[in-house]
């Protein structure tokens, strides 16, 4: 699964250690889980008659089973369902009992099954949902502006049982035949190619072909109004599904999903095993994409490309294809044993999907990028209330437990980096090679990974790995260098739990696998510090010294003062990778209080006109914390024109319009540096959005797409009534979904406190069509910047409509990204007594984040104004 927001991020509940059973290979037998596994699904035919009027749905299921030992017992997954006619190997069973608190059912048969092959059979009534959780409904507004309806599912983690009773564990591996009776003139799309169809007057009843055995979460059904383009690569069918007319949207999928298949089948060496990969544009539906085989979902706004998009656009369309078609593979050919393991699957998909990204898009300089995720995912993992990557999920119903963005997502993504830097790309790649080709159409354990990476690599990788994946948090490398008299260095290493606030008492360690370089363009030594003070030589003392070479690390480093003097004095000779890992650490170090914010500043400072990205990115996001402190302190105004003088000089070289040679990642920096400095206030920035944005209300075509954002977002913090007026009307004219995200989200940038009234009441009116409800509340968070009381009001008021679109991600979104929204002007205790009223009470420890998160905020503003003011006077 993709999860394409923060604020479309999925649960995470209760959270232990990790349980021994992590520890071994798969098994079938071992697998956890609540389902006895005496009796196994082999193949299920499945025939579904949805009535969308009445929301339900009627079916007929037949299930030939494995019966492992003999039983007067089945048990299987079922939810909202109503079981008729339960017959086993043809013959009536003594009693069904349900139990949908439990989402079980438990059948009694008349005489104990015998060992080996039976057939249980059975009619169910079931519902069509309204959110995306089994197989739903979703209502659109179609390009021609008319209200039409689709449906669709959405199976991971434990929704397959909504649409038809199954063994709905991921170890329970069976073959689909999947029959649907729905309206003729509605194109049908499953995870295999169509077997059958037969039209009867209005309906038609298709039949798809056997999907090859796979875990119940992975089954995927679409029917509606949609058509498709569509090519051949080698053996594979590629397809690209939208609502009709949007179809033609999809010719940029179609190129990625030609490219993407090409490199996964080369890297894997396993050719993808399914005869057709279609890709589908759900207008609506799940908040982000789902990896079903075969057949993956994609919320059309991350998989469609139009005039209206911007290269933001299609970055997020091409690096979540290339994530979701990772999954084929990791995920959907092996899958993990049990949601323990998730991370097998998210964490991998993220990995590859960077990595192919940067591959076929040299110029997006996409791995620095990511460097923003990897530092979001190190502020997560810095509390003392973080988690482990592999973390203990006692059954199925907290399986969403696993899914959480910045753990699963980045710290694992990030660790796979490392690990194949030290490892090397071949040998890495080697044992991907095994782990596929041995689990192949299996299940599979981390252990598993860990074994086929020893094979590739001769290095006892699962000793490095455990103190990445089985516990909360990670080092900062502290290092002294000293020098002999020629000037020789020596480095001396120590390491320590890093955390934004407190001490972790455990004091956990870690195998750290290190890449050091001594001077600015000297390949790396790679290091494994395993002991406090360790040391090793490390060039010469007068040469800056990098112990993250390549930011490839996740980990921080702390150098000794006359180190840091020296990395400062050369910091214009640095790679970039090496400078933004000072940046990256040299920042955190200043926010959890251990050094001076002008150890930082001198870095920001020496970057004179550079033209990094990722490094002004992280220089304009850290100054930009430091001015949303100073609002509404004296020293705001004189922090301001500092901040925009560290920015000038960057703007003043690429000013306002693109040069035709420039990569996109020097058009993104200049957007960036002019958003900043809009939003410090300068007073030419300002000006020339003004005159941009007049011009745009005559031609629309005078702004490309990918500056229209910034443009109207300037003009919309400094609006008027006549302005916002302006800006309103060009929202409300919107052609596309695409162009309406960011003209309304622009809207929310107005600093008027009475405008922001009328924001608010925008984000909530009926301008914005049911499939892009999940926009309200990004549209709220918008506004929560500056005008949290009244963010906070009409969430806590509509907090049910605005939670609705994110279905089982709403606890998640509740419990730890609420506080870190309100907690500059709400007192945290209302917001926290809120919080922990509208979430289970399994969702404790996911408020402790948030809470933590809030409070690390709201103790950094004090002393983020006392220290730059100080800066300032000096
Ligand atoms: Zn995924």
């Amino acid at each position: 699964m993709h999860i394409s927001n923060r604020w479309a991020f999925a649960l995470a509940a209760t959270l232990v250690a990790v349980s021994s059973a992590l520890a071994g290979p798969f098994s079938p037998e071992q697998a956890p889980g609540r389902l006895p596994k005496n009796v196994i699904p082999v193949s299920y035919t499945i025939a579904i008659v949805p009535n969308l009027s009445a929301l339900s749905l009627s079916g007929r299921e037949s299930i030939v089973l494995n019966v492992r030992e003999a039983t007067g017992t089945i048990q299987l997954n079922s939810l909202n369902e109503s079981f008729h006619d339960v017959r086993f190997d043809g013959k009536p069973v003594k009693r069904v009992l349900t139990n949908d608190k439990a989402q079980l059912t438990t059948i009694a048969l008349e005489s104990a099954a015998a060992v080996g092959s039976h057939t249980l059979s059975f009619s169910y009534s079931g519902k069509i949902e309204e959110q995306p959780q089994g197989l739903f409904v979703q209502s659109y507004l179609d390009p021609g502006g008319a209200m039409r309806t689709l449906l669709s599912t959405q199976m991971e983690e434990t929704d397959a049982r909504r649409m038809f009773p199954c063994w709905d564990e991921p170890a329970f591996r069976a073959t689909f035949r999947l029959t649907a009776t729905v309206p003729a003139s509605w194109a049908t799309v499953g995870n295999m190619p169509v077997a059958k169809r037969v039209v009867h007057g209005d309906l038609a009843t298709t039949t798809f072909q056997d999907s090859p055995k796979m875990p119940s979460y992975l089954v995927e059904f679409t029917a509606g109004d949609l058509e498709q383009i569509s090519a051949t690569n080698g053996k594979t069918q590629l397809g690209i599904w939208a609502v009709r007319g949007l179809q033609k949207n999809g010719a940029t999928a179609l190129a990625n999903a030609q490219t993407i298949l090409a490199d996964y089948n080369e890297y894997f060496a396993y050719p993808y095993p399914l005869p057709k990969l279609d890709s589908i544009a759900v207008p609506g539906g799940i908040q982000g994409a789902m990896e079903n085989w075969g057949a993956i979902t994609y919320n059309d706004q991350t998989l469609l490309v139009s005039s209206s998009s911007s290269i933001v656009n299609r970055q997020n369309v091409f690096s979540i294809q290339a994530h979701e078609m990772a999954h084929q593979w990791n995920g959907d050919l092996v899958t993990m044993a049990w949601w323990d393991d998730i991370w097998l699957n998210e964490s991998f998909a993220s990995w590859m999907a960077a990595k192919e990204t940067d591959l076929r898009n040299p110029d997006w300089k996409w791995w620095e990028a990511q460097d923003a995720d990897k530092e979001d995912a190190m502020s997560a993992d810095a509390r003392i209330t973080s988690h482990p990557i592999q973390q203990h999920v006692t059954d199925e119903l907290q399986a969403a437990s696993a899914f959480d963005p910045q753990i699963t997502y980045s710290k694992g993504q990030a660790i796979l980096r490392m690990f194949e830097a030290f490892l090397g790309a071949d040998a890495f790649r080697a044992g991907i090679r095994g782990y596929i080709k041995t689990f192949a159409f299996s299940n599979a354990t981390t252990s598993d990974l860990w074994n086929a990476l020893k094979s590739s690599s001769g290095e006892d990788v699962r000793a490095i790995a455990a103190g990445w994946t089985e516990q909360a948090g990670f080092p900062l490398v502290s290092i002294a260098a000293s020098c002999d008299p020629k000037g020789a260095r020596t480095i001396t290493l120590s390491q320590k739990r890093f955390l934004l606030q407190g001490v972790d008492k455990d004091n956990p360690g870690w195998k750290i696998p290190l890449q050091i370089r001594s001077g600015s363009d000297s390949a790396p030594n790679a290091l494994l510090l395993t002991r406090q003070d360790q040391t090793a030589q490390a060039g010469r003392c007068d040469e800056p010294l990098s112990a993250n070479a390549g930011a490839l690390g996740f980990y921080r480093t702390r150098y000794d003062a006359a180190t840091l003097a020296i990395n400062t004095k050369n910091f214009g000779r640095l790679k970039d990778s090496d400078r933004i890992a000072l940046l990256d650490d040299q920042w955190a170090l200043v926010e959890s209080g251990v050094d001076p914010l002008p150890t930082y500043l001198a870095l920001a400072a020496a970057m004179g006109s550079d033209l990094d990205t990722r490094a002004w990115i992280q220089i304009a996001s850290a100054l930009a914390i430091i001015e949303y402190a100073e609002r509404g302190a004296a020293g705001h105004e004189a922090y301001a024109v500092f901040a925009r003088s560290l920015l000038k000089p960057v703007f003043e070289q690429l000013g306002w319009n693109a040069k035709p040679e420039e990569t996109p990642a020097v058009q993104t920096l200049r957007r960036n540096v002019i958003r900043a400095l809009g939003t410090l206030g300068d007073p030419g920035v300002i000006d020339e959005a003004r005159k941009r944005f007049a011009a745009f209300l005559s031609d629309h075509k005078s702004i490309s797409p990918d500056n229209q954002g910034i443009v109207l977002y300037i003009v919309a913090q400094y609006a008027d009534a006549a302005a916002f007026a302006s800006l309103h009307a060009v929202a409300r004219a919107a052609q596309d979904e695409t162009q309406m995200r960011r003209y309304y989200s622009a809207l929310m940038a107005v600093r008027d406190p009475i405008l922001a009234q009328q924001a608010a009441q925008i984000a909530l009116s009926a301008e914005i069509p049911p499939q892009a409800d999940s926009l309200r509340l990004e549209l709220l968070q918008g506004l929560a910047g500056r005008h949290q009381r009244l963010s906070w009001q009409m969430f806590i008021d509509n907090s049910e409509r605005l939670l609705k679109p994110f279905a089982t991600n709403a606890p998640l979104i509740v419990a730890q990204y609420v506080p870190e929204a309100y907690w500059n002007e709400i007192p945290l205790a209302e917001v926290e007594a809120w919080v922990r009223g509208h979430v289970p009470a399994e969702f404790g420890p996911n408020v402790d984040r948030g809470m933590e998160g809030a409070r690390f905020r709201l103790a950094e503003k004090g002393m983020l104004v006392r220290d730059a003011d100080a800066y300032l006077q000096r």
